[in-house]
């Protein structure tokens, strides 16, 4: 059969939102395998079990402050005569000192309340008389005391199950006992790169020859979000040498492949992607720039993405459709919103007609606040997106965005 190149219709192709909503529909229900991990390197994993209390945190009513534990009934004769420091709480054990009528027991931050004391006064709202302390203000039943069970009930669910664990959420963890703590095994991602101009990184190109940087950038990005990428290298312009080297990468939770994605002659992978199994490709093209020539397909239960050749469309695309995936297959499908700045344009920023622009800048601090210069330059010149710090977006019903407009910057990763 003889291959014929036809351009895009623009006009027939979904929009950004579009194609990332038919993407993730097609994918099936995923609940992934689940592993116990030390706490040490449970750090960005996804909780896959509830994690709930064993015991009361805190086990024991606490001070939440260095100061005094006083009955509050003694208040009024505390503020006149004062009262008798009879004792001190110890750290890290049971109190020994009683706190009886007209006494106080001085008590550090985090110390055991002691018995028949109920509240406890700041020691910066005292004043002390050698054995004797003198209260400058009233205190309340319960002052500056943490009760038992405050920060979590036993039994309490402290994390959910699909819950991503940040550094107060490994605490956390630690505070409940919970040392391994159950999550879902990192996705495992294939990265295959076609074209036969591509040689490795490391070989010095004879004329007409690039290095294969998509693999790289793919892989340090599929790193970063939580998966485990797996650098499959390079395939040569050829649907049989294709279709053998995507069967054998979905044996991976993921499959990604980069270049001839587009519709020219040598454009293989969306043909190639189509045969390898339903529901197969959902997207083809995107109203987008860059990433237009992006292939969204599922195979099974696997997701895999055709995405094009251009460096900078590559990311742009891993940027909007990948990364979602991504977190579906790793247990976590509601993610992580992106982290955002926001910025005043320094100069307009043009969109190409008829598709969403996700232009590059730099960020300067400027006298009012942050500023957002763009980086021009096309989607085959990978090193301006390496100076830039984020992605601004140009929605597809606008063709331009003055210079000063406020916009959000998308900081890359
Ligand atoms: P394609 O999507 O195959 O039409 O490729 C578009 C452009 O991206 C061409 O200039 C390719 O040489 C270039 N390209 C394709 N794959 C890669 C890669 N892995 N690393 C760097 N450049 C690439
Ligand atoms: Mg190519």
């Amino acid at each position: 059969m003889r291959r014929e190149a036809r351009p895009f219709d623009l006009e027939a192709l979904p929009t950004v939102a579009e194609a990332r909503r038919r993407f993730l529909a097609a994918l099936p229900a995923w609940r992934p395998p689940e592993e116990p991990v030390p706490l040490l390197e449970a750090a960005g994993r996804v909780l896959s079990r509830d994690v709930a209390a064993g015991d009361d945190v805190p086990a024991f009513p606490r001070s939440m402050v260095d100061g005094f534990a006083v009955r509050s009934q003694d208040a009024r004769a505390a503020m006149s005569r004062g009262l008798r420091v009879v004792g001190r709480v110890a750290m890290g054990s049971a109190p020994k000192a009683t706190v009886g009528p007209l006494q106080a027991v001085w008590i550090p931050t985090g110390g055991p309340l002691p018995p028949g004391a109920d509240a406890i006064v700041p020691v910066e709202a005292t004043e002390a008389v050698g054995d004797w302390v003198r209260l400058r203000e009233p205190v309340r039943p319960g002052d500056n005391v943490l009760s038992r069970g405050a920060d979590v009930r036993a039994g309490q669910v402290v994390l959910p199950a699909g819950h991503r664990l940040r550094a107060a959420d490994v605490g956390a963890l630690a505070s409940v006992g919970c040392t391994r703590p159950w999550v879902y095994r990192r996705p495992e991602v294939a990265i295959l790169s076609m074209g036969d101009e591509l040689v490795p990184p490391d070989r010095i190109p004879a004329e007409g020859q690039v290095r294969d940087a998509n693999a790289y950038s793919l892989a340090a990005a599929v790193r970063a979000d939580g998966g485990i990428p797996h650098v499959l290298g390079i395939v040569p312009d050829d649907k049989n040498r294709l279709e053998n080297a995507l069967r054998d990468a979905l044996q991976w939770d993921m499959v990604l492949m980069s270049g001839g994605s587009s519709v020219g002659l040598d454009d293989v992978a969306a043909e190639v992607i189509a045969k390898l199994g339903p529901p197969g490709v959902v997207v083809h093209g995107v109203r987008l720039a860059p990433g237009k020539p992006t292939v969204l397909a599922v195979v099974g239960d696997r997701a895999v993405c055709g995405l094009p050749g251009n460096p900078v469309s590559s990311l742009v695309a891993y940027d909007l459709f990948v990364r979602p995936a991504l977190y579906w297959r790793m247990g976590w499908p509601g993610g992580r919103p992106p982290a955002t700045v926001r910025a005043r344009l320094a100069e307009p920023l043009a969109a190409p007609k008829g598709r969403e622009f996700h232009a590059r800048v730099r960020l300067v601090a400027g006298p009012e606040g942050l500023v957002a210069q763009p980086v021009a330059g096309g989607s085959g010149q990978l090193a301006t997106m390496a100076r830039a710090d984020g992605l601004v977006t140009v929605p597809l019903e606008r063709s331009s965005l003055p210079a000063g407009e406020t916009v959000e910057v998308r900081l890359l990763v």
